[in-house]
Formats: structure tokens, C-alpha cells, sequence
């Protein structure tokens, strides 16, 4: 299983590093004050073909592997967390029909989102179901050839700038959430769908995370994924894959802030000498360097387990994000302590991107839900994991 990038995997990054730079690294500060969706960046994603990485071709995607989705992801984070989001929300609101689709749901969803002309979000999270999925309580109540979903969803990136929405709700509410939650695709301009509100976030504060009102909003019984009960897997199926865009958010962010820090105490003059020549200072960026690339590789290689489709893919999707978000977690404070006081002022951007950097250890997963994850394949490796209770 190979994932050392190739030679076209350097081409892409170069690509899209230029453009970041170009466009989105002039922008980012301003996003984030205002607290404003980038509609701007999100027309130049479109426009370069980078919305639709994880499509085929035959919808009108680009479906790069693994490895070059990562980059993508990792690249745009390196300028900007925030726009960041895009392509990685695009993917994850996708992926349960990619993995439980129908060809009828793909063809007529698909091209549009490959286009960047429709954006999607993922529904899952309930005010009192976060960690614990399988406590949501939304329902969609059968009605002849549809479903009438009633209740309300929490915490959904682009949840109120998307047309189309995968949601996940209760169909027997007697069997619970793990056998009892089904998947549907509903559109956001279904009558009875509303977003009232936006949360005011810590960072990546110009993408929205909104809550989500279902008030008796009818969805056809053909836009339901798989079967009824089929909701839990999916979702477990789409974390355990789309974890890997918060890992690659995660390196991005981290590479941004090194960047950022290398450069500016290559400036600065302390004690008559540049701050960069500091043996104390060149010890930190040796760390945040060295952590940043151990993050990058774990995350190329859990891609190419993702790839695979290997049994195991939880494993290494879990481990990318949890070291991946530890560090640039530290990266970025370390940043901000290389800069001293003017890292702690929004004239540079590391500020920025230590708040940005904070979602990473929580979002698909906080770091102890990827701890149990990992934890549980462990004991199973080892044959000691506990048994199911009957
Ligand atoms: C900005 C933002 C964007 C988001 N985007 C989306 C989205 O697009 N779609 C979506 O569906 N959701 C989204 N979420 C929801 C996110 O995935 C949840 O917030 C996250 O899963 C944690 O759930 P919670 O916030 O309810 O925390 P809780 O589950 O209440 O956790 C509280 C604390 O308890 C710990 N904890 C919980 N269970 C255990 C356990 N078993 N063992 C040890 N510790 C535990 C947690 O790690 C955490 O430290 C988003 C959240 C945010 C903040």
C-alpha cells in the first residue's frame, strides 16, 4: 500500500499552494472578522475544479485518490481553515450516498456538487447527541410514499448556505439510534426546513454552523440511503472516512503557522541578533516541523488505507486525526510564543490559527471519541477486546 506522494502529487500541490496564496491568503483575516461565508472562495473553488475531488468523472469530478485530496484540503487550511471547509464538507456531506447510494440518487445529486453549483452539510448532531450518536432523537414518520421528519439538529457546518442536506433520523424510535436511525436526503428548500440560528465560534469563524428545524419537512421515500435502520452504520461509515479531511485541515493549519513563524522571526531583532538565530527558538521550530511532517505522513497513509478500503481504516483514520489535531493544536501555540506579543495581536495570522486550530480536537470526533476508536482496535487486534453482552 504506497502513498508517498508522486511527482503529480507535488504538481498539484504547487497548483494549489499558488492560488491559495494568491487568493485566499488576502482574504483570510477579513473572513474571519466579519464572521462571513467566503462566497467569493467558494465560486474560485468551484471554477478550479477543486470542489469535485471526490467525484467521478462521469458526474462531472475529478476523483483524485486519496493522497491528492489531502493536499487539496491541506493547502487551502495552510491559508485558511475556514475555506478550508469547503471541499471538506462537500466531501463529508457526500459520502453517505457515495457509500449507500443508489445510481439514481448519485446521478441526479452528484453533478451539481461536483460543479460547486449546490453545496451539501452533514446532519447528524443533536443538542443532546453529540458523541453519543446513537442518543438522537429527530424522527421521520412513514406517510404513504414519504417521510414527514420532525425535530431539530445542532452544530451543522453550512447547514444554512446549503441546498441539499444528508440528515439522519429516527424511522423506530422504539429500536433506538444504532438500529433504529435511517438516512435521507433532504432538500433545503423543502417547506418546513429552517435555520434559525448561528453559533458565534472561537475560529474558522467564517464558516456557519448552524441549528437546523424540521417541521414536518416531506421527503420522498426515494431519497432515503439504503434501507430503514441503516442510519447508524452510515454515519459510522462516513466519520471513519471523512475524518481523514480534518486531519489534512489539521497539517494545513499546522504548516501555515510554521510558515508563518519561520518567516517572521527570520525578521525580528532581539539582543541584536535575529530572533531566528536563538538555538531556544531554532528547538521549537524543529519540533513544530518535525510534529507537523509525523502528522502529514499518518495522514497520507491512513488515505491510502481509506483507498483500499481496508478493514482496518478506522484504525488509521482515528490515529490521523487525533495526532494530526494535537498538533497543530501545539504548532500554532508554539507560533504565537515565537512571535511574542505580536503573535498574540490579529496583525499576523497566527492568532487566528490558533483558534482555528482548537475545532480540530473536536469536531468529527473530540480526541477521546478517536481514543476509543483506536483503543477498541487495539484490544481486538490483541484479542482481548470485551464481549458484546447478550
Ligand atoms: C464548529 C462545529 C462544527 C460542527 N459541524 C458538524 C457538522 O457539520 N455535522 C454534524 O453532524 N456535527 C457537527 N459538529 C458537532 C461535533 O461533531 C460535536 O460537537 C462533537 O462530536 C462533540 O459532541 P458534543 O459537542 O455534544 O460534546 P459531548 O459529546 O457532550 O462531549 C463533552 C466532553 O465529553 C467527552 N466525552 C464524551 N463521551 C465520552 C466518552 N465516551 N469517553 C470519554 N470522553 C467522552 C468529549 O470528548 C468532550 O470532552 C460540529 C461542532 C462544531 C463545534
Amino acid at each position: 500500500m504506497t502513498y508517498l506522494p508522486s511527482a503529480d502529487h507535488d504538481d498539484l500541490r504547487s497548483v494549489v499552494r499558488e492560488l491559495a496564496e494568491e487568493r485566499i491568503v488576502p482574504r483570510a483575516a477579513e473572513i474571519d472578522q466579519r464572521a462571513e461565508f467566503p462566497w467569493d472562495l467558494k465560486e474560485l473553488l468551484a471554477g478550479q475544479d477543486l470542489l469535485g475531488t471526490c467525484f467521478e468523472e462521469r458526474h462531472g469530478g475529478t476523483a483524485l485518490d486519496g493522497v491528492a485530496q489531502c493536499i487539496v484540503v491541506e493547502e487551502i487550511a495552510r491559508a485558511d481553515a475556514t475555506t478550508s471547509l469547503i471541499p471538506i464538507v462537500q466531501k463529508l456531506g457526500s459520502l453517505p450516498i457515495l457509500l449507500a447510494g443508489n445510481d439514481e440518487q448519485k446521478d441526479r445529486y452528484f453533478p451539481r456538487l461536483a460543479s460547486g453549483e449546490w453545496l451539501i452539510a452533514f446532519g447528524l448532531t443533536e443538542a443532546a447527541a453529540g458523541s453519543d450518536v446513537s442518543a438522537n432523537r429527530m424522527r421521520a414518520k412513514r406517510d404513504g410514499d414519504s417521510y414527514l421528519l420532525r425535530g431539530s439538529k445542532r452544530f451543522i457546518t453550512h447547514g444554512s448556505v446549503a441546498n441539499v442536506l444528508t440528515v439522519f433520523a429516527l424511522t423506530d424510535p422504539d429500536a433506538g439510534g444504532r438500529k433504529g436511525m435511517s438516512a435521507f436526503i433532504v432538500e433545503t428548500d423543502t417547506p418546513g426546513f429552517s435555520s434559525p440560528r448561528l453559533e458565534h465560534k472561537m475560529g474558522i469563524r467564517g464558516s456557519p454552523t448552524a441549528e437546523l428545524n424540521f417541521d414536518d419537512v416531506r421527503v420522498p421515500a426515494a431519497n432515503r440511503l439504503g434501507d430503514e435502520g441503516d442510519g447508524f452504520k452510515i454515519a459510522m461509515a462516513t466519520l471513519d472516512r471523512s475524518r481523514l479531511g480534518i486531519a489534512a485541515q489539521a497539517v494545513g493549519i499546522a504548516q501555515g503557522a510554521l510558515d508563518a513563524a519561520v518567516a517572521y522571526a527570520a525578521e525580528r531583532a532581539q539582543f541584536g541578533q535575529r530572533v531566528v538565530d536563538f538555538q531556544g527558538i531554532q528547538f521549537m521550530l524543529a519540533d513544530m516541523a518535525s510534529g507537523t511532517e509525523a502528522a502529514r505522513q499518518l495522514t497520507y497513509a491512513a488515505a491510502a488505507r481509506v483507498d483500499a478500503n481496508a478493514t482496518d481504516l478506522p484504525y488509521w483514520t482515528s490515529s490521523a486525526k487525533l495526532v494530526a489535531g494535537d498538533t497543530a493544536m501545539r504548532v500554532t501555540t508554539d507560533a504565537v510564543q515565537v512571535l511574542g506579543g505580536y503573535g498574540y495581536i490579529n496583525e499576523y495570522p497566527v492568532e487566528r490559527m490558533m483558534r482555528d486550530a482548537k475545532i480540530t480536537q473536536l469536531y468529527e470526533g473530540t480526541q477521546q471519541i478517536q481514543r476509543l476508536v483506536i483503543a477498541r482496535q487495539v484490544l481486538q487486534r490483541a484479542g482481548v477486546a470485551k464481549r458484546a453482552s447478550s
